[in-house]
């Protein structure tokens, strides 16, 4: 079974289109939450999500503010104006989608969690270290953990010892195939529609099951387009403007 894995697609639909194209047939698509937010195009995302023969989907924090179910007060003023602008523009059938997407899901039957944050703040902690790994991996009931929310594409192998878990970083090679190998592992595919990790291109993984392989994918897409129709919308020059150098 091939699954495309996603995460903070972040209302980017030429982003969005491009990584799906490159994805190509898939059996399920997952997302790791952050549908929403930032970008100019929140109802078209959660449309061509929808028309995903099998979607899974998890909530992340701004899909959450979009629809008035956080408190944006935390939020830097350009994510807040934004929040507030996307809540403006979401139709019914949108805000419904995003109000019934569940904080976690745990798929046992594939042995994996999906959640965009952590297991332990499944919408707000950012899983940026390994010994955030480490504070997580024991509320696993899985043991394999699918997250976003940093939007850099990352994994952390956690093998059992003596003294408990060791958690390392391990940086992803794009368009190999990698062995999802013994021990806990947490995958964060990146960022479909805001890269973070000075590579402005669009960031995925392919997930293979039963084998257990992962692939991480870059995928160039129309930059110019998304930054066109932010500007025009009014959204903070900042954050049309991070999107040229993926930061
Ligand atoms: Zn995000």
């Amino acid at each position: 079974m091939r699954i495309a894995l996603i995460s903070d697609i972040h209302s980017n639909l030429a982003a969005l289109e491009a990584v799906l194209a490159d994805a190509g047939p898939v059996d399920e698509t997952w997302c790791v939450g952050d549908v929403v937010g930032y970008g100019p195009d929140p109802n078209e995302c959660v449309d061509l999500l929808r028309a995903r023969k099998h979607l899974l989907c998890v909530a992340g924090n701004h899909d959450r503010a979009a629809i008035g179910k956080m408190d944006t007060r935390n939020f830097n003023p350009d994510a807040e104006a934004a929040a507030q602008w996307t809540s403006r523009q979401l139709t019914p059938s949108s805000r419904r989608f995003l109000e019934e997407l569940p904080p976690a899901r745990e798929l046992e039957q594939h042995d994996i969690t999906i959640v965009h944050g952590s297991p332990r703040e499944p919408i707000w902690e950012y899983m940026i270290y390994s010994s955030i790994a480490q504070a997580n991996v024991e509320l696993l009931n899985t043991r394999y953990c699918f997250v976003g929310h940093t939007h850099i594409p990352v994994m952390f192998n956690c093998a059992s010892g003596p003294l408990g878990h060791t958690c390392r970083t391990v940086t992803p090679v794009y368009d190999v195939l990698f062995k999802l190998a013994d021990g806990y592992l947490f995958v964060n595919p990146g960022s479909v529609g805001q890269p973070r990790d000075d590579n402005p291109d669009a960031s995925y993984v392919v997930l293979d099951l039963p084998d257990h392989t992962v692939t991480y994918r870059r995928v160039p897409y129309d930059v110019q387009k998304t930054q066109r129709k932010m500007q025009k919308a009014g959204l903070p020059q900042r954050l049309w403007m991070r999107l040229s150098y993926g930061w």
